[in-house]
């Protein structure tokens, strides 16, 4: 029992890629009656979409346990985006020269009644399969559109607020009328609206993605790629995408002062970066040398727990003015 509908939703060659996952579940081990079979293959099924796909899965007792846990927090969810239980914290982006604060990193959170303030590992994974990730991805990005606009009349430096765009959203026939909502209805100036794309989602299906890119950019919102150097770029396509940035994953960075591959790695995304006219991002900078390094490298901006950890808007706002005392808002 293997259903995995994965039709692309949309691409121009004629030509189509179907991955089967099957998951299997034993009669009557497995369950004696149908829907519990079923049920159980199904569970099997996920497992083997979330071992890569194009693989077969025996039922196990585990994967039921985790099935159940699975469905509870798709429950719990459905409600929770409804009931005003999601959050949104910002991280700041620092010059790499001067530190001076460019941007904040929208990261949602999950405020949950029972197990406390969730992070998006333990439920994002569970939104996108369930879709619940198009509410969800609205709600954020309404909720950062309504804080840029809010900071810059509260009289602080204009910053740019990023957002993380997800696959479902970016194959929702929906998502251009969605940026425009959230546009007009916050009356935000959309220069100061950027959304970070991961760069396999980037790569799942570059003709029509660059169209849907180039009609996002008209719309005046500029478009970074995420974790970059972690999928499969087309170094061909890249230069064809109207992207303004890629942020270097934060594996490297982690990684680059002891070993020299990763260094060598993140020193030749900046280089390509920069010879594509893009700005060059690290992220998941903690260490004064590792900052050191990558401003001898030629980075554009920084971003990590150095300069702050993603916090609510009203922590952001005391980082801010005591990080930079001058520019405090009125
Ligand atoms: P991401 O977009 O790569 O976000 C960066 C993650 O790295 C964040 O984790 C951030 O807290 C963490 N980070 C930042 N600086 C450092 C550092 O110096 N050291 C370490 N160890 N970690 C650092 P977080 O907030 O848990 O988010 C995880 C992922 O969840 C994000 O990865 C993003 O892919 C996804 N996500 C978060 N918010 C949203 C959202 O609103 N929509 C969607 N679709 N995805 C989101
Ligand atoms: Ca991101
Ligand atoms: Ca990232």
């Amino acid at each position: 029992h293997g259903r995995e509908h994965s039709f692309p939703t949309r691409r121009s060659s004629d030509l189509l890629h179907v991955s089967c996952s099957v998951g299997i579940a034993v009669y009557p081990e497995d369950g004696r009656e149908i829907d519990i079979l079923m049920r159980n293959a199904d569970a099997a099924m996920y497992q083997a979409k979330e071992q890569g796909r194009n693989n077969a899965q025996f039922f196990t007792i585990e994967m039921d346990r985790r099935a159940r846990e699975r469905m509870q927090i798709e429950n719990d969810l459905r409600g929770g985006i409804e009931r005003g239980e999601l959050r949104v914290y910002y991280q700041p982006r620092v010059d790499c020269r001067s530190g001076t604060l460019l941007g904040a990193e929208a990261l949602v959170r999950w405020q949950h009644p029972q197990h406390g303030l969730m992070t998006p590992a333990n439920f994002i994974p569970v939104a996108e399969e369930s879709g619940l990730i198009i509410p969800l991805g609205t709600w954020v990005l309404a909720a950062a559109c309504r804080q840029q606009v809010r900071w810059r009349e509260s009289g602080f430096a204009d910053i740019v607020i990023s957002v993380n765009l997800s696959a479902g959203q970016l194959h929702d026939p929906e998502l251009l009328a969605t940026l425009q909502r959230a546009i007009t209805e916050h009356g935000v100036n959309p220069a100061m609206i950027e959304l970070e794309l991961t760069e396999s989602l980037l790569m799942e299906d570059v003709t029509s993605t660059i169209d849907l890119l180039l009609t996002i950019k008209r719309l005046g919102i500029s478009l970074s790629v995420d974790d970059f150097g972690t999928g499969y770029s087309s170094l061909n396509y890249l230069h064809r995408f109207p992207i303004d940035k890629l942020k270097i994953d934060q594996s490297f960075v982690r990684d680059m002062l002891d070993d020299p591959n990763d260094l060598a790695i993140t020193k030749a995304v900046i280089g390509l970066g920069h010879t594509l006219g893009l700005r060059v991002v690290a992220e998941g900078v903690e260490e004064v040398e590792e900052m050191r390094v990558l401003a001898a490298a030629g980075c554009d901006e920084l971003q990590g727990y150095l300069f702050g950890k993603p916090m609510p808007a009203e922590a952001f706002e005391n980082w801010r003015a005591a990080a930079d005392p001058g520019n405090k808002g009125g």
